[in-house]
């Protein structure tokens, strides 16, 4: 086969929703020339394999890329996320990347796409893309700076089968073919308890499935945030500011982190499917108000730990057994989604590592990347406005990443061009709210005021709080 040279300032590997908004960025900032190459046949990255009915799970209005609306401003006014603005579809956000790349990246003549292509790096740290299709390498000399926008290794139950055991006499579906259902069944198992198995519940319940008939198998119970908090509308203004300055003040004002959760609970900062339950996780899941009561409905969740095994008339769990119908209908949502990020800075040398830099803001964050690499010529002052948010596991992370997000903040701060920045980008989820808020509004300018206040004192409280932690 034979091997081509392209010479670029920067290679991005990976064309997700990360890599998309970063290049938007780079567009903006800087003159730079781009190849950006991907596996896939278009941008979008794990949204391709999505299941059909995924949604976004935060509000449309700052997700994708920075010079681009994909909010059309409008509040659902049936279903679940009632009274709320709207989640972009799976499909709407694959038409919005490709829409990004025909109409902003290629016609800007700087940016050179190359999907169906397995990026490698050759054992002498030559950067390698082959074509999936016709097997031709290209070997890509690069000038700047390798982006690597593969951190998130987001599993999906369609490409990734379950880590238990099926009887080939029962019937077992990853989500993504739940809509195929051609035929009732007198039992429908839902396996896995995060975002996706959500999903999967209520979609089932929206598609006139019995609460009675469902079966929720959920290793963990998970700590929720309400999304009403974070709505993006000049009327939603106080709620936000006030669940902001909520945790801040959360923050500041117990005395022991055992105090923590329940506190956030209280005050309608945290949510929990069962109030009577533990969580044992967080990951930044999002949910409305309508979504927490439909998931309420459902009697038959199943806290035995992990799912072993599924035979014709038993499920196999870690804490036991249980009876099964053998007419039931299992359905795999128990895919990982995003993965730990690796202990990697994200200005790297010659290589910038896509890693969160606030809490759960992906598409956020790879934008205030490519500003920082754009404006800031230096890599140790490049990494300290940059520090990795550590990804969620555990309920406590909750607090760990605020430690970093506030810190991270305070140094934006400092920096008058990224403030102005940070001030007009629709990703950064305060700007789209500021956007109606008008300049005589005092009122509104000194909650905003009350809000750095209370954040300065939370920071402050932090060490003490982090100090306690254990696990
Ligand atoms: C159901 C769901 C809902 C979500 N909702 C929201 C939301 O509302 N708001 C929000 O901010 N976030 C949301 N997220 C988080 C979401 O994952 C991120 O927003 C984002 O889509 C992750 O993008 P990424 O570019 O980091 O990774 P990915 O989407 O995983 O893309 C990585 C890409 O890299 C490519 N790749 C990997 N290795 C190579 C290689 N060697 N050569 C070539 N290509 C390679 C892959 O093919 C893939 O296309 C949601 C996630 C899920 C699963």
């Amino acid at each position: 086969m034979s091997t081509h040279r392209i010479e670029t300032d920067y290679l991005v590997v990976g064309a997700g929703a990360t890599a998309m908004a970063f290049i938007d960025t780079l567009l903006s900032e800087t003159d730079a020339q781009i190849v950006v190459v991907d596996r896939q046949h278009r941008p979008g990255g794990h949204w391709n394999r999505a299941y059909p009915f995924v949604r976004l799970h935060q509000p449309s209005a700052f997700y994708g890329v920075g010079s681009r609306e994909l909010s059309d401003w409008t509040k659902d006014t049936a279903g679940v996320n009632a009274g709320l603005y709207s989640l972009a579809s799976g499909a709407e956000v694959l038409a919005y990347f490709d829409h990004v790349m025909q109409q902003r990246f290629l016609t800007s003549g700087r940016v050179l796409w190359l999907p169906m292509s397995d990026y490698s790096t050759a054992a002498d740290g030559s950067h390698q893309v082959k074509s999936l299709t016709s097997g031709e390498t290209q070997e890509i000399v690069v000038r700047k700076r390798l982006v690597d926008a593969t951190h998130a290794r987001t599993e999906v139950p369609s490409t990734h089968p379950p880590k238990y055991s099926v009887s080939s006499q029962v019937t077992c579906v990853p989500v993504n073919r739940l809509p195929e259902i051609n035929r009732p069944y007198a039992a429908y198992s839902v396996v896995g308890s995060g975002k996706t198995g959500m999903d999967a519940c209520i979609w089932l319940l929206e598609n006139g499935t019995p609460p009675s008939r469902i079966r929720w198998i959920m290793p963990r119970d998970a700590w929720l945030l309400d999304r009403a908090n974070f709505q993006p509308g000049a009327d939603d203004f106080d709620t936000f500011v006030n669940s902001v300055i909520g945790q801040f003040e959360v923050m500041a004002s117990i005395h022991s982190i055992d105090d923590l959760l329940p506190e956030l609970e209280r005050r309608g900062l945290l949510a929990r499917i069962d109030t009577t339950v533990e969580p044992r996780t967080y990951r930044c899941a999002v949910v409305s108000q309508g979504e927490l009561a439909q998931l309420r409905r459902i009697e038959g969740i199943v806290r035995m730990g992990r799912l072993r095994s599924i035979e014709q008339t038993q499920v196999v769990l870690d804490q036991g057994n249980l009876p099964a119908d053998p007419d039931t209908l299992y359905v795999d949502c128990s895919a990982g989604g995003l993965q730990p990020p690796p202990n990697v800075p994200v200005f790297d040398g010659k290589r910038i590592n896509l890693l969160m830099v606030r809490t759960c803001q992906p598409v956020f964050s790879a934008a205030l990347i490519a500003f920082v690499e754009s404006h800031v010529q230096d890599s140790s002052q490049q990494n300290a406005l940059c520090q990795v948010v550590p990804s969620p596991e555990h309920p406590i992370d909750w607090l760990r990443m605020w430690a970093v997000n506030l810190a991270n903040g305070a140094r934006w701060a400092q920096n008058p061009k990224l403030s102005a920045w940070l001030g007009q980008c629709r990703l950064n989820f305060i700007a789209p709210i500021m956007r109606g808020v008008h300049k005589s509004d005092t009122a509104k300018f000194e909650r905003l005021n009350v809000m750095g206040a209370k954040g300065r004192e939370a920071a402050a409280r932090l060490p003490v709080l982090m100090a306690q932690i254990t696990q």
